[in-house]
């Protein structure tokens, strides 16, 4: 059980900081204590922005004997509530933004040390200095921190070929609850040493531990990129391109991502200077990247792949994006779908996995299951179809008061969801995390022998449980 923090704590807190790292000043709390999509709001005594792990560390010495909850924070844009402290007011607010240095970038051995705080964006723009890349990219690129993408278990549009977060980290550094640091940046290609502590942190959320710095892998920057735009009728047309695209381009398809017309509708609306990229529409449309050594070679791969395509029947239109300042609009559309449809309205989110051949199905059948259910109600899915995840937005009945249906029964279709995908051999998070939004319908939907394993770790390594209670599995 936790405690409030007291005078004397908050006094010490203040000290260890200085006025740089330490505030109870409400205005300039407020902007942290609600999440990206507005759906959670907490409050907090005090923000603490240490500067160094020794600091990270001496924090976490004086809540752990205190018993005071620390919720650590990056760049507050996660998706799940994680990053936002109850509404007890009695949780202290833990900031990554001031370590936000890159140590070390060796460029021979293709790996950097990037402190918690550093942000996605600035992360490769320093490796593409080195002529190098880190293959992780998201939405949210230009306030994700490192910590908060390695405590998530990020993906993005590049899993495809360099897998998520945990794909690309090679060592951990990490205060304990009770203050140690745990050394791990070492990048031991072998390391059997038992339970691996480096792949534990990825996805913990914070209720481990606080990351303050990670070894990350780099790879080439990119010779030559060609990107694609690809009208289709169907998901399950889209697969089939995929599988295609991968036999024939395996080592250079990149991101494979879907939409459907709606998505880009909603975004060439909301979204300032976007613009479709075919004249005319289809149904659903693919984004296809592929990386590679020779533009030119690629270029006429890619090419002579959808002309083929074209030739069966299996697409109905595409572009080739001529220039990088063309792939970027591309993907800039892409990008956009989040905001545009925070946009459009309230709508329930599903991160949601199922096997990659059975994407098409799903995202054929749940929308009949969930009308059958909620008359009225309109389901769209965008998102990774080469991983088998997509965002799976769930729109109340048209009406003037969307939100007041949502809360009424919101819990009950996004229970309808889980259990289909579940029924399919799915996952109810694939890659934006439990924090509070799904923690209850983990425990509720979710096997009891994998709940008890991770109840175990988190009593195991957290028993007072003062790392971001109420969040995952806490
Ligand atoms: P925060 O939101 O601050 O925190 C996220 C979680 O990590 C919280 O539980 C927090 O307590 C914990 N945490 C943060 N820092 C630390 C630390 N140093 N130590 C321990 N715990 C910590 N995600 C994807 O995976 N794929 C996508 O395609 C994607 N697209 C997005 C698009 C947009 C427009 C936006 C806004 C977000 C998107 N996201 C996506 C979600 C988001 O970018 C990721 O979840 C990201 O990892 C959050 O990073 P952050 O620094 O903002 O973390």
């Amino acid at each position: 059980m936790t405690r409030p923090p007291s005078a004397s704590l908050l006094g010490d807190l203040a000290s260890l900081l200085g006025p740089k790292g330490f505030t109870t000043d409400a205005a300039t709390i407020a902007p942290w204590l609600t999440d990206w999509r507005g759906k959670y709001q907490g409050a907090a005594p005090a923000l603490l922005s240490p500067a160094t792990t020794a600091e990270v560390a001496a924090i976490v010495r004086l809540c752990a004997e205190a018993q005071v909850a620390i919720v650590p924070q990056g760049g507050n844009s996660g998706m799940v509530g994680g990053a936002t402290p109850d509404a007890s007011g009695h949780q202290l607010l833990l900031s990554t933004r001031r370590l936000n240095r890159i140590r070390t970038l060796d460029v021979d051995a293709r790996i950097a040390v990037a402190e918690a705080g550093v942000i996605l964006s600035h992360f490769h723009d320093a490796a593409l200095a080195d002529g190098l890349r880190f293959p992780l990219t998201l939405g949210g690129k230009g306030s994700a921190t490192i910590g908060g993408l390695v405590s998530t278990n990020a993906g993005g549009t590049q899993v495809l070929r360099h897998g998520t977060m945990r794909a690309l980290v090679a060592g951990i550094e990490a205060v304990l609850p009770d203050g140690s640091v745990l050394d791990g940046l070492a990048p031991l290609k072998k390391d059997n040493r038992g339970y691996d502590l480096r792949h534990l942190f990825c996805g913990a959320e914070g209720t481990l531990g606080i990351v303050t710095a990670a070894s990350l892998r780099l790879v080439p920057a990119n010779a030559a990129r060609q990107t694609a735009w690809v009208g289709l009728a169907t998901p399950e047309a889209a697969l089939h391109l995929l599988r295609r695209l991968d036999a024939a381009l395996g080592r250079e398809l990149e991101g494979f991502e879907i939409l459907p017309h709606s998505c880009l509708d909603a975004v060439l609306r909301h979204i300032p200077q976007t613009r479709s990229p075919l004249a005319r529409s289809s149904p659903w449309y693919a984004l296809v990247e592929l990386a590679g050594d020779d533009n030119a070679a690629l270029n006429a791969a890619i090419e002579a792949e959808l002309t083929a395509a074209l030739a069966a029947g299996l697409v109905d239109d595409a572009a080739i994006a001529k220039n990088d300042s063309e792939s970027e609009d591309f993907w800039r559309i892409r990008d956009s779908i989040s905001e545009a449809e925070r946009a459009e309205g309230p709508a329930l989110q599903h991160d949601i996995s199922v096997p990659v051949e059975r994407m098409p199905a799903f995202i054929a059948e749940n929308p009949q299951r969930l009308a059958a259910a909620f008359p009225g109600v309109r389901a769209l899915s965008f998102g990774h179809l080469g991983d088998g995840n997509i965002h799976h937005h769930v729109q109340p009945p048209a009406g003037p008061d969307g939100a007041a249906w949502l809360a009424e029964h919101g819990a009950a279709v996004s229970r309808l969801v889980y259990a289909h995908v579940l029924e399919w051999g799915g996952s109810i998070s694939a890659e934006h995390g439990i924090g509070q939004m799904k923690r209850d319908v983990m425990a509720e939907l979710d096997s009891p022998a994998r709940l008890a394993a991770l109840r175990a770790i988190k009593a195991g390594m957290d028993p007072a449980g003062i790392f971001n209670p109420g969040k995952l599995i806490g």
